[in-house]
């Protein structure tokens, strides 16, 4: 499956989910427009000269959603096929995610349209210098905050940090999150999507009365987020017996050995060739009969082709976007009980949000600090969301949707409607 096949329909879904919170909320066309609509959109040519002399031109882009809330935030997405659409889509749903978790920012997002892959570690230094000298004049620490996302780490936002301090001839560590910590970055972040994701995946088979010990899951997409989730859901007793990449999908009935998987993916850069178990399409691994499915990869893997064919009690989205709106109604025919990735895979910008804090006192906290305060805040939007889906009788997605969306309305409404 190619990026831009899958990405078709993201804003699409997005607007979906958008309508749906604005109809249960009674909102007038007006407000559903500038709900709708992103603040600004910037694009920018990024030309690259390769390591060989050859000159490419890439296209990136940065979407500011909302700042009704607090300062635009959201990742970076180096990706083949990433256009305006999908990064529009994808800035929305930050929205809504810093809202549901009550953090005071708006919604970005950012990407670049190339296969990280491809590029050497100096090239790709060296587009992430002109990507964000390109997007320099509309982000900082009080305006909008990048993070990584899909194909960018903490190197890509050391670079970033430094390319943007050199614009502004100082040191600005606030621009960024998810840093390197020897460049004031916090301590837990790396693994804070993980965290998160497992965290409300553990409450989601509680609520199902499903004890860990007896539960199976698979991770679809073994990558910076559902890598540190399967640890996470092992370490806690769940039987994780599948696992995939863009390279290839392993699966063993009795639970995988998740550290010999590591140190196989350590080793070879992929799931793919893995001797704990054997080898398997790897679009077979969402249709497994397991308790929890967490699909962590992309947008749009669950869609209105096979979601009828899922057997997972439960779907967790550690990926933003992973279920369409077909696929979603769908599966609430089914029964299935899916945690929206606006709530489950909020991690990773609540610990984003810690480490603007921290670098804002100059204080920082210590791991078991971080993830108390992580644990905590993704407990409460839990039972924030639980409790809106019981009163009115509805879906995880649109009870957390129509928390996100209320919040943000009621601050463009006591802003007087303006952007
Ligand atoms: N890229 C992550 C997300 O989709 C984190 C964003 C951030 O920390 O700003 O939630």
């Amino acid at each position: 499956m190619t990026a831009s096949a899958v990405h078709a329909s993201a804003l699409d879904d997005a607007r979906t989910q958008l309508a749906e919170a604005v109809a249960a909320l009674g909102y007038p066309d007006g407000l559903h427009r500038i709900l709708g609509s992103a603040r600004r959109e910037t694009t920018v040519s990024v030309p690259l000269v390769r390591d060989n002399g050859d000159v490419e031109v890439f296209t990136g882009y940065r979407v500011q959603h909302s700042i009704a809330r607090g300062p635009a935030k959201g990742g970076i997405r180096y990706s083949a096929g990433v256009n305006l659409d999908e990064v529009r889509a994808l800035a929305m749903w930050m929205t809504w995610k810093c809202a549901l978790l009550d953090i005071p920012y708006g919604g970005a997002k950012g990407g670049v349209d190339v296969d990280p892959l491809t590029l050497s570690p100096a090239e790709l230094e060296r587009l992430t210098r002109t990507y964000t000298q390109g997007i320099s004049p509309v982000i900082g620490p009080d305006n909008d905050i990048p993070a990584p996302d899909v194909g960018t780490d903490e190197q890509t936002m050391a670079w970033m940090m430094d390319a943007y301090s050199a614009t502004r001839g100082r040191g600005v560590p606030g621009v960024v999150t998810g840093k390197p910590l020897d460049l004031g970055g916090s301590l837990g972040r790396r693994t804070s999507t993980s965290r998160g994701v497992a965290h409300i995946a553990l409450l989601a088979l509680k609520k199902a009365g499903i004890e860990p010990n007896s539960a199976t899951s698979v991770v679809q997409g073994y990558g910076k987020v559902g890598a540190d989730a399967a640890d996470y859901l092992g370490d806690a007793g769940v039987r994780i017996i599948s696992v995939s990449d863009r390279f290839g999908a392993v699966h063993n009935a009795d639970g995988l050995n998740l550290p010999l998987l590591r140190a196989h993916v350590t080793e070879h850069g992929s799931v793919a060739g893995f001797p704990g178990g054997e080898q398997i399409d790897p679009a077979a691994v969402l249709e497994l009969d397991v308790d929890l499915l967490v699909p962590a990869a992309v947008e749009g893997v669950i869609d209105g082709g096979n979601a009828h064919r899922i057997q997972a009690r439960i779907v967790v989205e550690g990926a933003n976007g992973p279920t369409t709106a077909e696929a979603d109604a769908a599966l609430e025919r089914a029964g299935v009980l899916v945690v929206p990735d606006i709530l489950a895979n909020a991690g990773g910008v609540v610990v984003s949000y810690f480490e603007w804090v921290q670098a804002q006192q100059g204080y920082w906290w210590t791991l078991p600090e971080v993830e108390r305060g992580l644990d905590d805040r993704m407990t409460a939007a839990w039972a924030a969301v639980l409790d809106q889906a019981g009163a009115t009788g509805t879906t995880l997605r649109r009870a957390a949707m129509t928390l996100a969306v209320g919040r943000v309305a009621r601050a463009h409404r006591a802003r007087g409607l303006t952007h």
